[in-house]
């Protein structure tokens, strides 16, 4: 930058410690310059320390702000977190990055951003043609199913409390109103779109809580995919969920809470459900008493109980079923009423809990003291009684509530996929909302398969922006800059393949003697010299993994009794011999461990070499629930929804950049821009444009032109200097900033 150019008021980039931040010149002596940052820092340079390192003009598009970050002229984490932020105080929320869409949680509604009217607006519209937002994402989902004959999905990502969720349920929603469009005699309460809309009270109900991060936290992740026929009406789907989040049921954090469906039933039940339950108040329950938070403003249980039971009416669940799945609630937070104490061995000290816990579950009370205190065995044919100490004790009792709901969630979930199972499709139109990256204090095995999950999904994301781009390219044969981007191959590698670090965990997890000590060595011994792998200095328990958004160190304790997830046969038994068939179901599809490691069945096909039935530890299942949804996103054209939360007090109107820029880092949006910049983000077969942009070339004299001659000779009227456009072997290429022609046509055609 020119020293002449040092004029108050200017607009800038300049460096503070080390990051850039946009800064407006407030300030100019002979000797220095001050600056004052957007984001509201003050800083003062010597002049002979300005330079190219230090200060840098600001680009008029940054000045501006632009709905693509493709087309920004500066080309840096700054500039793009500049754009977001300066739309963020416009309440402007939805920013593309080509065909990415960022948005950023306003933790507010904005007036007229959603709605039917603004749905109808995008209507078959073309990305780019109106501002950017939710609704052109889903329309050019659907729009693409027929245009492309192709199934889409939307990849929604983010921390928690970023949006996820919700802009989950505007594409549903958004979706649902264009099939309705397509077919409105099938509109109505019982119509399929009503039944998968009405499946998110029902899922935030059972998978959602309140958290320090989002009171609305899922606490699962979610694959939804809806069948369209082609007529364009959605005619079923099916949902898919990942890694419950049970251990939530028996304990929470400071000032969290229990799955919301809870308060929602103990706080919404009419006179005679409380009766017939033996309801109390929510602080009245271990489970619910112990994080020292029951209710929340921003959260109405009471009405939240009446909209989950519309809901299941919707899915025409029996209110018989229904009533019988509030007794598994009820028996679950009795369950955890039940305390011990001691003589000789774990004794249950109050009858009365245990009694009410029975009678919920319709097992025998006494059946059930037994499995809850003790550990039956057979050894050498004999059967042996040992009792089991305090801490077993609770243990089992935890264990059986996290079965318990683990398993009412499994059973809700099928009976929404039953009610909204549909034959056949034209295309599919998948979305997918599951948990961010994850990094925190301590990392445990939830956020070792979380980022298991973000790390297949980013090569996912990878595969699709990078490799498919390049391609592309050179199967047209256009000249771009290659695009160095960080593949994370080597670190999937380091986690999946043959002998890493699931293979030593399950090994670990199935060898009786096997401990969290014993698989911390072996996965030292294994890997410590895998550049993916981390072997701390001191000895922590811990291991680390260089993951694509950044260096997580996982604490080994819980590891293999969490991945192992065993239930007792003892305990399954009592449950299997309840009274109640709605129980009994629940349970059903679980086996005691002796029907597969002792039956003559499972011996001979051991000695077939077969192997015996062994139950998948949870990472087996996670890995292979994991590879069946990355098949899926195989066959599917991909839309990427990056989420953004602005601050983390939950509050709006609060941008705190530190956090937005982290957020940006592992979102890959940067390599985005870079490679759409590099490239040409818009292409045209070229009788497409032809038909399209032939009114460009009336004044050209392209009569007897061929077809690529004239494309040719239309983009050259549009830019002579060849710099935003190329003619490839099938297609024009160009850059989004040749809207101009997008523009021109609309105003002649509209
Ligand atoms: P995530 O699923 O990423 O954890 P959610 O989608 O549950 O986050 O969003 C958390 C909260 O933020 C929501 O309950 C809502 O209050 C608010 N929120 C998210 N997106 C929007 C939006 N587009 N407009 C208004 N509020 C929003
Ligand atoms: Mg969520």
């Amino acid at each position: 930058m020119s020293t002449t150019a040092w004029q108050i008021g200017g607009r800038v980039w300049v460096s503070i410690n080390k990051q850039w931040s946009p800064a407006t010149i407030t300030n100019v002596t002979s000797t220095e310059v001050s600056f004052a940052s957007e984001y509201g820092q003050q800083c003062t340079l010597p002049r002979d320390s300005l330079n190219h390192d230090t200060v840098t003009q600001m680009h008029q598009t940054s000045i501006d702000s632009v709905d693509d970050m493709a087309s920004l002229g500066d080309l840096h984490e700054a500039a793009i977190l500049y754009n977001i932020y300066q739309r963020y105080t416009r309440d402007t929320i939805y920013t593309y990055i080509g065909s990415i869409l960022s948005a950023v949680n306003p933790y507010k509604l904005i007036d007229g951003v959603y709605g039917v009217e603004l749905m109808q607006s995008y209507m078959k519209r073309q990305l780019g043609d109106l501002p950017p937002h939710i609704y052109a994402i889903a329309n050019e989902i659907y729009e693409s199913m027929w245009r492309k004959r192709e199934n889409q999905c939307a990849l929604i990502s983010g921390e928690s409390g970023a949006g996820k969720t919700e802009s989950t349920k505007f594409i549903l929603s958004y979706l649902s109103a264009m099939s309705q469009q397509a077919c409105p005699s099938a509109a109505g309460k019982y119509a399929v779109e009503a039944a998968i809309l009405q499946s998110s009270p029902i899922l935030e109900a059972f998978g959602n809580a309140k958290t320090v991060y989002n009171n609305n936290s899922s606490r699962f992740g979610k694959f939804i995919l809806l069948n369209f026929a082609e007529a364009g009406n959605i005619i079923g789907g099916q949902i898919t969920d990942y890694l419950l989040e049970k251990n939530r049921v028996v304990r929470q954090n400071p000032l969290e809470r229990n799955f919301h469906v809870f308060y929602a039933l103990l706080v919404g039940s009419d006179p005679a459900g409380k009766e017939r339950l033996q309801l109390q108040g929510p602080e009245s329950y271990h489970y619910l008493n112990q994080s020292g938070c029951v209710s929340d403003p921003t959260i109405n249980d009471q009405q939240d109980f009446l909209h989950i039971r519309e809901a299941f009416e919707i899915m025409q669940v029996p209110a018989q079923q229904f009533s019988d799945l509030m007794s598994v609630l009820a028996g679950i937070l009795k369950v955890g009423n039940i305390t011990f104490g001691k003589a000789g061995g774990a004794q249950v000290s109050d009858k009365s809990a245990l009694e009410a816990a029975a009678s919920c579950l319709s097992v025998e009370s006494f059946r059930l003291s037994d499995a809850l205190t003790q550990k039956f065995m057979k050894l050498r044919g004999e059967e042996i009684t040992t009792p089991l100490t305090l801490e077993q004790a609770v243990d089992s009792r935890d264990s059986l509530s996290m079965a318990l709901y683990a398993n009412a969630f499994r059973w809700v979930l099928e009976k929404i996929n039953v009610r909204i199972r549909g034959k056949g499709h034209f295309a599919t139109a998948g979305v997918l909302d599951i948990f961010g990256f994850e990094n925190f204090e301590i990392n445990r095995f939830e956020q070792f398969n979380i980022n298991f999950a973000n790390e297949k999904l980013q090569e996912y994301f990878n595969k699709h922006i990078f490799s498919l781009e390049q391609h592309e390219y050179s199967k047209e044969g256009i000249d771009w800059a290659d695009i160095d981007w960080v593949d994370n191959a080597e670190c999937l590698n380091l986690i999946e393949r043959k002998l890493g670090i699931l293979d030593l965990l399950n090994e670990e997890s199935r060898f009786p003697k096997g401990t969290d000590q014993s698989l911390l060595e072996k996965l030292h011994n294994s890997h410590k010299d895998n550049a993916f792998y981390i072997k701390p200095k001191v000895n922590n328990n811990k291991f680390g993994i260089r993951h694509y958004a950044g260096d997580v160190f996982y604490d080994v304790v819980g590891l293999l009794e969490k991945n192992r997830d065993s239930f007792r046969d003892d305990m399954l038994k009592v449950l299997k011999d309840t009274k109640s068939d709605f129980v009994y179901d629940l349970f059903a599809h679980m086996t005691l461990d002796e029907d597969t490691s002792s039956g003559g069945r499972a011996f001979k096909m051991d000695r077939r070499g077969g192997g015996a039935k062994k139950k998948a530890t949870v990472s087996t299942q996670f890995k292979t629930s994991l590879h069946s949804l990355m098949t899926e996103l195989g066959q599917a054209n991909p839309y990427f929804v990056r989420c953004i939360k602005p601050n983390g007090e939950k509050v709006k109107d609060k941008f705190v950049p530190q956090m937005v820029l982290n957020q940006l880092k592992y979102s890959g949006m940067m390599e985005t821009v870079r490679i759409r910049r590099s490239g040409y983000p818009v292409r045209r077969l070229f009788a497409d444009f032809m038909f399209r942009y032939d009114v460009l070339g009336r004044s050209l004299g392209l009569e007897g032109k061929g077809e690529i001659e004239a494309c040719r000779l239309i983009m050259a009227s549009q830019d002579s200097s060849k710099k935003d456009w190329q003619i490839g072997k099938t297609k024009v290429q160009c850059m989004l900033t040749m809207q101009c022609i997008g523009a021109i046509y609309e105003c002649m055609y509209m």
